[in-house]
């Protein structure tokens, strides 16, 4: 038989906000234990949460990038759960009427239509402590409860069951990422968990319409993993309903090492979270007043500044694609072409030199050594003829580690090209004097000893000489 996998992802994105979502406590990352907390996050009693403007803000941005409707009065719900990271019993989330509902992000695979996922729902909730094992001050071998982390606001973004394979779920997962972070309300970083996903997968008979029984896959830190753990998942349901087996609905750990997903608890064992509106907040009212705000605040998301990039600038699908990976990209990009005019040149030079030399030091384009204007003037001395296309990457480098302007170290250097062609006359004659048996050969119909020409001429005149005076005289000359 052949089976149909069904796959619905709930997504964790850890907001950027100063402060936690009921208190004032800082949500920095990696300080000493405990430092950040205070009586609501530790969870004493009587203590009263306050919610964080910033996290619903936050959240209605993400809720219209992803095509949601913004819920007018959304409410709190308490998640009953025992935990020793959890001092109140319970977590502060939202059940019945989430902030966020019924959006959807289209996504597309190479050579493939266009296909919409639905989002059933985003809701805020606050994060839990962690439990902290081993060595700790005044504790040998032990174990410890960290509340720092504890009340930093998240978002859970639920997808309808609408993907059908691995790479659909991590299309869809590196697009929601793509929205977070180009709105600057999550930082993006999978292995600190600030972007975590659950992955449920199901199999079916091909052509039915029920679906399949469902594992929830938890602990996939990265998109590699994400396909992993999917497609490990979907292969063992397989196999277990081929050889008479049923699958369980249970809760299953992915372990990166193995590549395996193993069990961690099942339905049976699953929580029931005695969900119930939190009487110490009050229901969240938006009008539509604050939503329509919010929509004019937006930031042009990625999708259309790529359809932009093709339509108005006229670039290439690809480098469209390429360009907007991320927002700081884009914007070094526009700012290019704004000071410079010629978008493909621009974004060759970005997508190319820039690009290598980002990698190759581990540097944001945040940090480029190189701005846009300084790259603009460098493809302006090419275009005026100052420096050859050649000499660029030479100049470049240079610009990269000293910081100098083009026309700077062009002039220091002695990089300017030489177009005279008296100049490069004399060089040809001397080279054609030295090789004149290579000369025979030319003009006795051997046409591929020309490139050696040009190599020569290039190399005497350390790559200063304009290739297309070159060429010219060249052919001239060799004809005799
Ligand atoms: P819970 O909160 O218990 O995990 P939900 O009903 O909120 O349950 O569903 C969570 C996720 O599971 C959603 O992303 C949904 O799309 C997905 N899902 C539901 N049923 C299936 C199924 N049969 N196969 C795969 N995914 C499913
Ligand atoms: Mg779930
Ligand atoms: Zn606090």
């Amino acid at each position: 038989m052949k089976y149909q996998p069904v796959i619905g992802l709930e997504v964790h994105v850890q907001l950027l906000t100063d402060t936690k979502i009921f208190c004032g406590c800082p949500t920095k990352f990696g300080s000493e234990p405990n430092s950040q907390t205070c009586p609501v996050c530790l969870g004493l009693p009587g203590a009263l949460p306050v919610l964080n403007k910033k996290v619903v803000e936050f959240a209605i941005k993400a809720g219209l990038s992803t095509n949601c409707s913004i819920t007018p009065r959304s409410i709190f719900a308490r998640k009953n759960y025992f935990y020793p990271d959890l001092p109140k019993g319970y977590q502060i989330s939202q059940f019945e009427d989430p902030i966020c509902q019924r959006g959807w992000l289209d996504i597309q695979l190479e050579g493939q239509a266009v296909k919409r996922i639905g989002i059933t729902r985003i809701h805020m909730e606050e994060d839990a402590g962690k439990l902290v094992h081993g060595d700790l001050p005044g504790l040998h071998d032990g174990s410890g409860v960290d509340l720092n982390r504890a009340c930093t606001p998240l978002l859970e973004v639920v997808s309808e069951p609408d993907l059908r394979s691995s790479d659909e779920a991590v299309s869809y997962l590196k697009q929601l990422h793509q929205i977070v972070t180009w709105l600057g309300i999550c930082d993006g970083n999978m292995e600190e968990g600030s972007f975590r996903c659950d992955a449920n997968v199901s199999v079916m008979p091909v052509g039915s319409d029920t679906l399949g029984t469902r594992a929830e896959v938890k602990n996939v830190n990265s998109f590699k993993f994400v396909k992993q753990a999917i497609e490990y998942e979907i292969q063992r349901q397989i196999d277990l309903i081929e050889d008479g087996g049923t699958v369980v609905q249970e809760t299953r750990l992915f372990d990166p090492n193995l590549g395996k997903t193993r069990s961690m608890r099942s339905k049976e064992e699953a929580h029931d979270y005695r969900y119930f509106p939190d009487p110490d907040l009050v229901p969240l009212v938006i009008d539509d007043e604050w939503v329509e705000r919010s929509r004019r605040e937006l930031p042009e998301l990625p999708e259309q500044r790529r359809q932009r990039f093709i339509t108005e600038l006229g670039l290439p699908e690809y480098d469209a694609e390429v360009l907007t990976a991320n927002r700081a990209l884009s914007e070094y990009f526009e700012a290019g072409v704004a000071a410079h005019g010629n978008a493909k040149a621009v974004a060759n030079w970005v997508m190319g030199e820039i690009t290598r030399s980002l990698n190759d030091s581990g540097t944001a384009i945040q940090d480029c050594p190189v701005t846009p204007l300084l790259l603009a003037e460098l493809l302006k001395l090419i275009d005026g003829g100052t420096i050859s296309g050649k000499i660029a990457k030479t100049v470049f480098d240079e610009m990269w580690k000293s910081g100098k302007a083009p026309h700077v170290i062009v002039e220091e250097q002695g990089l300017v090209q030489v177009s005279d062609s008296g100049a490069i006359e004399a060089i040809i004659d001397g080279i054609m004097a030295a090789n004149a048996g290579q000369v025979e050969e030319y003009r006795g119909g051997k046409e591929k000893v020309f490139g050696f020409f040009v190599g020569q001429v290039m190399k005497a005149s350390k790559g200063k000489a304009n290739p297309a005076v070159v060429n010219q005289l060249l052919l001239d000359k060799l004809k005799g």
